[in-house]
Protein backbone atom coordinates (compact mmCIF):
# COMPACT_ATOMS: atom_id res chain seq x y z
CA UNK A 1 0.00 0.00 0.00
CA UNK A 2 2.32 2.69 -1.42
CA UNK A 3 2.10 6.65 0.34
CA UNK A 4 3.14 8.51 -2.65
CA UNK A 5 4.37 12.38 -2.64
CA UNK A 6 5.46 12.44 -6.18
CA UNK A 7 8.99 11.10 -5.97
CA UNK A 8 8.67 9.73 -2.63
CA UNK A 9 7.50 6.52 -1.75
CA UNK A 10 6.66 4.53 1.49
CA UNK A 11 4.72 0.83 1.80
CA UNK A 12 5.35 -2.76 2.43
CA UNK A 13 8.13 -4.88 0.61
CA UNK A 14 5.55 -7.40 -1.44
CA UNK A 15 8.70 -8.88 -3.31
CA UNK A 16 12.65 -8.32 -2.80
CA UNK A 17 15.75 -10.04 -4.86
CA UNK A 18 18.08 -9.82 -1.68
CA UNK A 19 18.11 -12.47 1.00
CA UNK A 20 18.11 -10.30 3.95
CA UNK A 21 14.90 -8.00 2.92
CA UNK A 22 11.84 -9.44 4.63
CA UNK A 23 8.65 -9.41 2.89
CA UNK A 24 6.33 -6.88 4.47
CA UNK A 25 8.90 -4.98 5.94
CA UNK A 26 7.63 -1.25 6.39
CA UNK A 27 9.96 0.80 4.68
CA UNK A 28 10.32 4.42 2.86
CA UNK A 29 12.63 4.68 -0.54
CA UNK A 30 15.34 6.61 -1.78
CA UNK A 31 14.61 8.37 -4.42
CA UNK A 32 17.36 8.97 -6.30
CA UNK A 33 18.38 6.09 -8.67
CA UNK A 34 22.16 5.45 -9.90
CA UNK A 35 24.23 3.28 -11.76
CA UNK A 36 26.12 2.01 -8.21
CA UNK A 37 29.59 1.20 -10.22
CA UNK A 38 31.05 4.43 -11.58
CA UNK A 39 34.00 6.52 -9.65
CA UNK A 40 30.81 9.13 -8.13
CA UNK A 41 28.77 5.96 -7.16
CA UNK A 42 31.76 4.15 -5.45
CA UNK A 43 32.84 7.90 -3.79
CA UNK A 44 30.10 8.15 -2.02
CA UNK A 45 28.71 11.15 -4.43
CA UNK A 46 25.87 8.71 -6.30
CA UNK A 47 23.61 11.91 -7.27
CA UNK A 48 26.71 13.09 -9.42
CA UNK A 49 26.27 9.68 -11.09
CA UNK A 50 25.99 10.09 -15.28
CA UNK A 51 23.30 7.59 -15.24
CA UNK A 52 21.17 9.70 -12.18
CA UNK A 53 17.70 9.43 -12.26
CA UNK A 54 15.08 10.55 -9.82
CA UNK A 55 11.97 8.04 -9.23
CA UNK A 56 8.36 9.03 -10.97
CA UNK A 57 10.89 12.02 -12.18
CA UNK A 58 14.30 11.61 -14.68
CA UNK A 59 14.46 8.10 -16.46
CA UNK A 60 12.32 6.22 -13.78
CA UNK A 61 8.42 6.27 -14.42
CA UNK A 62 5.78 4.79 -12.11
CA UNK A 63 5.94 7.00 -8.66
CA UNK A 64 1.78 6.77 -8.90
CA UNK A 65 0.90 3.35 -8.60
CA UNK A 66 -0.28 0.35 -6.10
CA UNK A 67 3.36 -1.33 -7.11
CA UNK A 68 7.09 -0.14 -7.60
CA UNK A 69 9.92 -1.73 -8.55
CA UNK A 70 12.91 -0.41 -6.92
CA UNK A 71 17.41 -1.45 -6.62
CA UNK A 72 17.28 -2.81 -3.32
CA UNK A 73 20.05 -0.13 -2.14
CA UNK A 74 16.79 2.14 -2.38
CA UNK A 75 15.09 0.77 0.68
CA UNK A 76 15.41 2.61 4.13
CA UNK A 77 13.24 0.43 6.67
CA UNK A 78 11.35 2.51 9.28
CA UNK A 79 10.36 1.37 12.68
CA UNK A 80 6.95 0.68 14.15
CA UNK A 81 5.93 3.97 15.33
CA UNK A 82 6.69 6.15 12.15
CA UNK A 83 3.44 6.14 9.79
CA UNK A 84 3.57 5.58 6.10
CA UNK A 85 2.44 9.24 5.80
CA UNK A 86 5.42 10.80 7.48
CA UNK A 87 8.03 8.67 5.18
CA UNK A 88 6.36 9.60 2.45
CA UNK A 89 6.53 13.11 2.94
CA UNK A 90 10.19 13.09 3.91
CA UNK A 91 12.86 11.33 1.47
CA UNK A 92 12.92 14.10 -1.29
CA UNK A 93 12.47 17.06 0.49
CA UNK A 94 14.51 16.78 3.30
CA UNK A 95 17.49 15.11 1.75
CA UNK A 96 17.36 18.09 -1.12
CA UNK A 97 17.70 20.56 1.71
CA UNK A 98 20.28 18.79 3.95
CA UNK A 99 22.58 18.48 0.94
CA UNK A 100 22.08 22.28 0.23
CA UNK A 101 22.38 23.61 3.99
CA UNK A 102 25.12 20.82 5.13
CA UNK A 103 27.16 19.86 1.89
CA UNK A 104 27.11 22.60 -0.35
CA UNK A 105 26.74 25.65 2.09
CA UNK A 106 28.94 23.83 5.07
CA UNK A 107 26.60 25.58 7.62
CA UNK A 108 28.07 26.23 11.18
CA UNK A 109 26.09 27.19 14.19
CA UNK A 110 25.40 30.52 14.68
CA UNK A 111 25.47 31.13 10.97
CA UNK A 112 22.35 33.31 9.80
CA UNK A 113 20.28 31.70 6.93
CA UNK A 114 17.39 32.66 4.54
CA UNK A 115 15.03 30.36 3.32
CA UNK A 116 12.74 31.30 0.48
CA UNK A 117 9.43 30.03 0.63
CA UNK A 118 8.63 28.54 3.61
CA UNK A 119 5.64 26.80 2.49
CA UNK A 120 7.26 24.67 -0.09
CA UNK A 121 8.39 21.08 0.48
CA UNK A 122 11.97 22.31 0.64
CA UNK A 123 11.23 25.48 2.42
CA UNK A 124 10.02 23.93 5.54
CA UNK A 125 12.89 20.45 5.49
CA UNK A 126 15.25 23.66 4.75
CA UNK A 127 14.00 25.64 8.40
CA UNK A 128 13.66 22.67 10.35
CA UNK A 129 17.60 21.40 9.60
CA UNK A 130 18.75 24.66 10.05
CA UNK A 131 17.46 25.31 12.84
CA UNK A 132 18.48 22.07 14.68
CA UNK A 133 21.87 22.53 13.94
CA UNK A 134 22.25 25.84 15.51
CA UNK A 135 21.15 28.62 12.92
CA UNK A 136 19.24 31.85 13.10
CA UNK A 137 16.46 31.26 10.34
CA UNK A 138 15.05 34.00 8.65
CA UNK A 139 12.05 33.34 6.07
CA UNK A 140 9.96 34.32 3.37
CA UNK A 141 6.16 33.56 2.60
CA UNK A 142 3.26 34.87 0.59
CA UNK A 143 0.50 34.99 3.18
CA UNK A 144 -0.01 35.76 6.83
CA UNK A 145 -0.94 32.48 7.67
CA UNK A 146 1.89 31.02 5.95
CA UNK A 147 4.13 32.98 7.90
CA UNK A 148 3.03 32.11 10.65
CA UNK A 149 3.26 28.74 10.63
CA UNK A 150 7.22 29.41 9.11
CA UNK A 151 7.58 31.02 12.61
CA UNK A 152 5.99 27.69 14.49
CA UNK A 153 8.95 25.99 12.13
CA UNK A 154 11.32 27.67 13.86
CA UNK A 155 12.20 30.66 11.46
CA UNK A 156 12.80 33.95 13.92
CA UNK A 157 11.67 36.82 11.51
CA UNK A 158 9.29 36.29 8.40
CA UNK A 159 8.99 37.90 5.37
CA UNK A 160 6.34 38.55 3.23
CA UNK A 161 7.91 38.57 -0.15
CA UNK A 162 4.75 39.84 -2.02
CA UNK A 163 4.30 42.97 -0.03
CA UNK A 164 7.94 43.77 1.58
CA UNK A 165 11.28 43.83 -0.05
CA UNK A 166 13.22 40.44 0.85
CA UNK A 167 16.67 42.23 0.43
CA UNK A 168 15.68 45.09 2.68
CA UNK A 169 14.16 43.34 5.57
CA UNK A 170 17.79 41.41 5.32
CA UNK A 171 19.57 43.84 6.04
CA UNK A 172 17.01 45.39 8.46
CA UNK A 173 16.62 42.29 10.86
CA UNK A 174 20.75 41.65 10.31
CA UNK A 175 21.94 45.49 11.37
CA UNK A 176 23.37 45.53 7.08
CA UNK A 177 25.03 42.41 7.93
CA UNK A 178 22.79 40.18 5.55
CA UNK A 179 23.29 36.45 5.74
CA UNK A 180 25.46 33.94 5.50
CA UNK A 181 23.35 31.41 3.77
CA UNK A 182 20.83 31.68 1.17
CA UNK A 183 17.87 28.89 0.49
CA UNK A 184 17.10 29.48 -2.83
CA UNK A 185 14.82 27.67 -4.99
CA UNK A 186 12.43 29.90 -6.52
CA UNK A 187 14.28 31.38 -9.35
CA UNK A 188 14.27 34.87 -11.57
CA UNK A 189 11.41 36.29 -9.34
CA UNK A 190 13.70 36.28 -6.22
CA UNK A 191 17.38 36.05 -7.55
CA UNK A 192 18.78 39.63 -7.60
CA UNK A 193 16.57 39.91 -4.04
CA UNK A 194 18.35 36.63 -2.42
CA UNK A 195 22.05 37.84 -3.55
CA UNK A 196 21.71 41.08 -2.25
CA UNK A 197 21.03 39.41 1.03
CA UNK A 198 24.19 37.77 1.25
CA UNK A 199 26.95 38.97 3.62
CA UNK A 200 30.41 39.17 3.09
CA UNK A 201 31.75 35.68 2.20
CA UNK A 202 28.15 34.50 2.07
CA UNK A 203 27.06 31.63 0.50
CA UNK A 204 23.89 31.06 -1.90
CA UNK A 205 23.07 27.21 -2.52
CA UNK A 206 20.12 26.97 -5.24
CA UNK A 207 18.01 23.71 -6.22
CA UNK A 208 15.58 24.88 -8.13
CA UNK A 209 14.14 27.84 -10.91
CA UNK A 210 10.58 27.82 -10.51
CA UNK A 211 9.59 31.17 -11.66
CA UNK A 212 12.46 30.95 -14.29
CA UNK A 213 15.63 30.13 -15.46
CA UNK A 214 17.76 32.79 -16.11
CA UNK A 215 19.02 35.35 -12.89
CA UNK A 216 21.40 38.43 -13.30
CA UNK A 217 24.59 38.79 -10.99
CA UNK A 218 26.68 41.93 -10.11
CA UNK A 219 30.23 40.38 -10.32
CA UNK A 220 31.48 43.62 -8.50
CA UNK A 221 29.45 42.61 -5.79
CA UNK A 222 30.32 38.72 -6.49
CA UNK A 223 34.10 38.62 -5.97
CA UNK A 224 34.20 42.38 -3.60
CA UNK A 225 31.89 40.83 -1.17
CA UNK A 226 33.52 37.02 -1.91
CA UNK A 227 30.00 35.92 -2.37
CA UNK A 228 30.04 31.81 -3.39
CA UNK A 229 26.88 30.52 -5.57
CA UNK A 230 26.93 26.28 -5.76
CA UNK A 231 24.11 24.58 -7.40
CA UNK A 232 22.32 21.66 -5.76
CA UNK A 233 20.50 18.82 -7.15
CA UNK A 234 19.10 15.81 -4.64
CA UNK A 235 21.85 14.52 -1.92
CA UNK A 236 23.46 11.31 -1.67
CA UNK A 237 22.25 8.11 -0.18
CA UNK A 238 23.93 8.30 2.83
CA UNK A 239 22.95 12.10 3.73
CA UNK A 240 19.14 10.66 3.55
CA UNK A 241 20.36 7.78 5.96
CA UNK A 242 21.68 10.11 8.05
CA UNK A 243 18.82 12.33 7.83
CA UNK A 244 16.41 9.78 8.75
CA UNK A 245 17.63 9.51 12.23
CA UNK A 246 16.58 12.84 12.75
CA UNK A 247 13.03 12.05 11.35
CA UNK A 248 13.05 8.46 13.27
CA UNK A 249 14.33 10.30 16.24
CA UNK A 250 11.03 12.97 16.43
CA UNK A 251 14.03 15.87 15.20
CA UNK A 252 12.81 16.64 12.05
CA UNK A 253 8.75 16.28 11.48
CA UNK A 254 7.66 16.86 8.00
CA UNK A 255 4.76 19.10 7.20
CA UNK A 256 1.69 17.68 5.51
CA UNK A 257 -0.56 19.66 4.09
CA UNK A 258 -3.07 17.35 3.20
CA UNK A 259 -3.79 13.53 1.61
CA UNK A 260 -5.72 12.57 -1.70
CA UNK A 261 -6.59 8.87 -2.56
CA UNK A 262 -4.74 8.32 -5.72
CA UNK A 263 -7.21 8.69 -7.96
CA UNK A 264 -7.41 12.45 -7.15
CA UNK A 265 -3.67 12.97 -8.29
CA UNK A 266 -4.91 16.06 -10.72
CA UNK A 267 -6.86 17.54 -7.95
CA UNK A 268 -3.96 17.29 -5.72
CA UNK A 269 -1.89 19.01 -9.03
CA UNK A 270 -4.04 21.71 -8.55
CA UNK A 271 -3.22 22.51 -5.16
CA UNK A 272 0.48 22.86 -5.26
CA UNK A 273 -0.29 24.93 -9.10
CA UNK A 274 -2.24 27.16 -7.65
CA UNK A 275 0.33 27.31 -3.65
CA UNK A 276 -2.31 26.91 -1.56
CA UNK A 277 -0.25 24.14 0.36
CA UNK A 278 2.04 24.39 2.75
CA UNK A 279 4.50 21.44 3.21
CA UNK A 280 3.64 17.95 1.58
CA UNK A 281 0.78 16.82 -0.33
CA UNK A 282 0.62 12.84 -0.12
CA UNK A 283 -1.54 10.33 -2.53
CA UNK A 284 -2.97 7.35 -0.36
CA UNK A 285 -3.24 3.96 -2.42
CA UNK A 286 -6.33 2.22 -0.37
ZN1 LIG B 1 27.12 5.76 -11.00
Amino acid sequence: MPHITGSDIAGEVVAAAAPDVAIGRRVMLQPGVSCGRCEACLSGRDNECACYGVLGYTHHDGGYAELVKVPVANLIPIPDEIDFLRAAAFPLTFLTAWHMLMTRAGLNRGDDVLVLAAGSGVGQAAIQIACLHGARVFATAGSADKLARARALGAVEVIDHHRQDIAEEIKRLTNRRGVDVVIEHVGEATWAKSVRSLARGGRLVTCGATTGANGAINLNALFGKRLTIYGSYMGTKSELIRAARCLFAGQLKPVIDRTFPLHEAGYAHRRMEESEQFGKIVLEVP
